[in-house]
């Protein structure tokens, strides 16, 4: 019997191609809506499911009966009830390390654009007020030799903190799970309770995953913490952060300024003040987005789904279901 996959991300078309010399698939490019009837008829005879983005719940699942393999494209596994999908028996599997060093360089960027108040002054001259040379009321914060405290120490974190403390000599704090003595040893990098490290850190850098643990992590009482000269970067998912004490803390100059690449709510509402802000760099969930690491990440979800569909371990799993490989 040949499996069937459902997909509902966009992917290359070679890479598609790929799968459909083994598998029957059902393909969806881009589907925002998940409640999508076509969709639902398809996922009930659905062995595999490749996608990224939108939730997925158990009543999903209720719909899926004879699905064994789910392949994100996507490093972060928030949006997968994945004790439930151990439960069943359904192998997860994501894209960590492809995405890493793109990521990284898009958290390196809001730390820069912040600092130096890039897309204000580019907007600045777009508007025709560049009339004079400009004074200190336009001047930045300087980035090399400062203190860069990471919210998370993974793959990304430390990859960000590489960046800092080889190529802008930076001191590098971290709060996170686990000590990480390699990194410690690499970069003299120093451990700190979260609360240490928000009052000592110039750039406040959040990379945990989102979880029940991480959600709203970094709240009213943790911008008190910081110094109204702090720039505040995610790059993870916007729910760790209370975006209204985010918003009111820079709107009361408790912190100096924010860069983000995710929202409580993505798309971002047109009602958010946040991109309208002039302290705040704003990116549409970018982190990973360029074409190499996409290609990477589609390659890397395609060769999941296909190994976990063959009954082999997949590069990337994420859970350890016990009848997925029976
Ligand atoms: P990772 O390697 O698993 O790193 C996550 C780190 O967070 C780990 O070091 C972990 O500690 C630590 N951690 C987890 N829960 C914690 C907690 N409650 N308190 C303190 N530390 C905690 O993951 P990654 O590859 O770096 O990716 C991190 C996240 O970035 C992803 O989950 C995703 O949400 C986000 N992301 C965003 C984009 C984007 O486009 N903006 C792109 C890729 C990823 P241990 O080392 O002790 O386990």
């Amino acid at each position: 019997m040949t499996k069937r996959i459902v997909v509902y991300r966009r992917l290359p078309e070679d890479l598609l191609a790929q799968l459909k010399r083994d598998f029957h698939v059902d393909d969806f490019g881009h589907l925002e809506d998940l409640d999508d009837p076509t969709f639902r008829a398809a996922l009930a005879e659905a062995h595999g499911l490749v996608g990224a983005g939108q939730p997925i719940t158990p009543a999903l699942l209720d719909a899926a009966p004879q699905l064994e393999a789910i392949s994100s494209v996507s490093v972060g596994v928030d949006a997968y009830p994945v004790e439930e999908l151990t439960r069943r028996g359904i192998q997860l599997c994501n894209t960590p390390d492809v995405l890493t060093e793109t990521t990284a360089d898009t958290g390196f960027l809001l730390i820069m654009a912040t600092a130096r108040r890039a897309v204000e002054l580019a907007d600045f001259i777009r508007r025709g007020d560049w009339q004079a040379s400009l004074g200190e009321m336009h001047f930045g914060s300087d980035v090399h030799g400062k203190t860069l405290g990471m919210i998370g120490m993974g793959r990304i974190g430390a990859a960000i903190a590489r960046r800092g403390a080889l190529g802008f000599g930076m001191r590098i704090l971290y709060s996170n799970a686990s000590p990480k003595p390699a990194l410690e040893e690499e970069l003299g990098a120093q451990r700190r309770e979260l609360d240490a490290l928000l009052g000592e850190a110039d750039f406040v850098c959040v990379t945990v995953p989102l979880s029940a643990e991480t959600e709203r992590l970094i709240g009213a009482r943790e911008f008190a913490l910081m110094r109204p000269s702090t720039i505040f970067v995610n790059i993870a998912r916007g729910k760790v952060v209370d975006e209204a004490a985010l918003i009111e803390a820079l709107e009361a100059g408790r912190i100096r300024a924010a860069g983000l690449d995710v929202f409580e709510r993505e798309p971002l509402p047109a009602d958010s003040p946040l991109p309208h802000m002039a302290n705040v760099v704003a990116l549409p969930h970018i982190g990973s987005a360029t074409h190499e690491t996409r290609r990477a990440m589609s390659q890397r979800a395609v060769d999941n789904i296909r190994l976990s569909l063959s009954g082999e371990r997949p590069l990337s799993p994420v859970n350890e279901p016990a009848t997925a490989r029976a």
